[in-house]
């Protein structure tokens, strides 16, 4: 029997994902709003949104896998744009930490707000189909952290309060979140989150 044509499937998959991360990038940019904001600065003010805490312009640099020179113009055109402020940093004179202003905070609401290109096709999958697609990108990242190729991100898979498979499987919610005490399923994954913890390192 003949083989299927084209590049083997996990080349398939990558470049289907990257064809996927074209489409999400190329909304960024048609969504940049009354205040014209670039994809990047779009970026900084939901990471400064999705933060319990100010962040020094390094965190926003680790993060975003970006450069110190890039991250710093982004964020002097949002200061000019009055969408972030900075206070000194008690704990080191020479930083500065970041915050979203009220409008900033506007942005990231209206930012929030998936476009119909992205919300139409992403609710066009299963719940079943969800749930995997999910599950697949979370274990994607995670390995992907773990050889250092992407930023640690605040997802559930690298999270103290993480209890994979605490309950039984056809309950359909065999994870645990002991922040909140609740079961959860694959559905419910979070690839960022503002509860998140790191566990405690080795003493
Ligand atoms: S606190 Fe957030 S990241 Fe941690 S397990 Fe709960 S939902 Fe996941």
């Amino acid at each position: 029997m003949a083989d299927v044509p084209g590049l083997p499937p996990p080349s398939q998959l990558l470049i289907g994902l990257a064809r996927l991360g074209q489409a999400v990038r190329m909304e960024a940019w048609r969504n940049a709003g009354p205040r014209n904001l670039s994809p990047l600065q779009a970026d900084i003010i939901g990471l400064l949104h999705g933060s319990r805490v100010p962040l020094r312009q390094g965190d926003i640099v680790s993060a975003l896998a970006s450069t110190p020179p890039t991250v710093s113009d982004a964020v002097k055109v949002l200061r000019r744009k009055e969408l972030l402020e900075a206070a000194r940093d008690p704990g080191d004179a020479r930083a500065v930490l970041l915050t979203l202003t009220p409008a900033g905070r506007d942005e990231a609401a209206r930012l929030n707000v998936m476009s119909e290109n992205l919300g139409g096709a992403v609710s066009a999958l299963s719940p079943d189909d969800f749930a995997a697609m999910l599950r697949g990108t979370v274990t994607l990242m995670r390995q992907l952290q773990d050889r250092r190729s992407i930023p640690v991100s605040q997802m559930c898979l690298t999270c103290r309060f993480f209890v994979p498979d605490a309950h039984p499987a056809d309950t359909g919610r065999p994870h645990h979140c002991n922040y909140v005490d609740a079961p959860f399923g694959d559905a419910e994954l979070r690839v960022t989150c503002p509860d998140h913890e790191l566990p405690p390192g080795p003493d």
